[in-house]
């Protein structure tokens, strides 16, 4: 797939919805569940009977529910982005050997696997919104011909999916084909000599512009790497260097516990996608899981949640 204008984008994309999303889009073979966090190694350090939890959305009577939810190891993480061939070969080099943080190679795929994961999240949901457009159009509950509220979510889902197709195809998907994974930077740490409780795959724009416009992204990977040990990975393209650095400068300059707060509060404050150990939130109070998840709703409708001891992930 080329450079191409949103409309034909789109288009192709109907075609193609549920089809693997390897790296020149050509794959005709159906996408499988495949997981964004490795799920025999990092998910089995942090899961408790085979479960971990994530935070769940549901929308009740037209409002946003969010619950911590347990879920199985095997489903957590899941997405249905690529065919089991593709995800066999890209993978093969985080799947297959231990990661190693001075790997620019597994860096590289660690990375690339966040950004194909949220374009299929993306697709998936412009789909879902467009499917839902088209209903009411037919319905005759929305004219196709004037500006609705309807229409224009729909637009924007279209935008959205189309600019982090726009960002993988720029920055990520050459890198794949020339090897050259120089060109991707990263800052990598980890926390030791505590047990793992935490695991995210997860991408985000930094610039807060409108979806459309080229944007910068960060990407952040928290991989349970040993009994006791956490490997954090930020990855961002080189262009992006200045931006993504100053959006990772409150973790990066801290240490500790200070640290792992500015973690966890980044994480409800943009990311979604990450996973916690019964072990820790069984232990958390009713408070403490209340205002996690409250704080997770609110970040969701773009306000930045109070800073509280609570929001301590770790
Ligand atoms: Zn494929």
């Amino acid at each position: 797939m080329t450079e191409t204008h949103i409309s034909d984008f789109m288009s192709i994309q109907k075609t193609r919805y549920g089809k693997c999303l390897e790296p020149k889009m050509e794959c005709g073979n159906d996408a499988i569940r495949a997981h964004s966090v490795q799920n025999a190694t990092a998910l089995k350090l942090i899961e408790e009977s085979n479960h971990v939890y994530e935070i769940g959305m549901k929308v009740v009577a037209g409002k946003p529910e969010p619950s911590l939810d347990l879920i199985g190891r095997k489903k957590a993480s899941t997405f249905l982005g690529l065919c089991a061939n593709h995800d066999a070969s890209i993978f093969k080099a985080i799947d297959t050997k231990p990661l190693s943080p001075d790997d620019i190679e597994q860096l590289f795929l660690v990375a690339y696997r966040s950004v194909t994961r949220e374009l299929h999240t993306v697709l998936e949901g412009a789909m879902r919104v467009q499917l839902g457009y088209q209903m009411l159009v037919s319905k005759g509950k929305v004219s196709a011909d004037k500006p609705s509220a309807p229409g224009m979510e729909a637009m924007q889902h279209m935008m959205k999916a189309w600019s982090v197709w726009k960002y993988r195809y720029k920055f990520f998907d050459p890198i794949f084909e020339s090897k050259k994974y120089s060109q991707i930077k990263h800052s990598v740490f980890k926390f030791e000599g505590e047990q793992p409780c935490l695991a995210a795959s997860s991408f985000f724009s930094v610039d807060l512009k409108p979806w459309g416009k080229p944007f910068a992204a960060l990407i952040l990977n928290i991989i349970p790497s040993g009994p006791t040990e956490t490997t954090v990975i930020f990855s961002y393209a080189g262009a992006h260097s200045g931006r993504a650095r100053k959006y990772t400068a409150p973790v990066m300059t801290q240490k500790g516990e200070g640290r792992k707060y500015e973690l966890s509060y980044m994480l409800i404050n943009r990311a979604e996608n990450f996973f916690l150990s019964p072990r820790i939130v069984d232990a958390w109070s009713g408070k403490k899981k209340e205002t996690v998840v409250n704080a997770c709703i609110q970040s969701v409708f773009g306000s930045q949640p109070k800073r509280v001891s609570d929001l301590m992930l770790f």
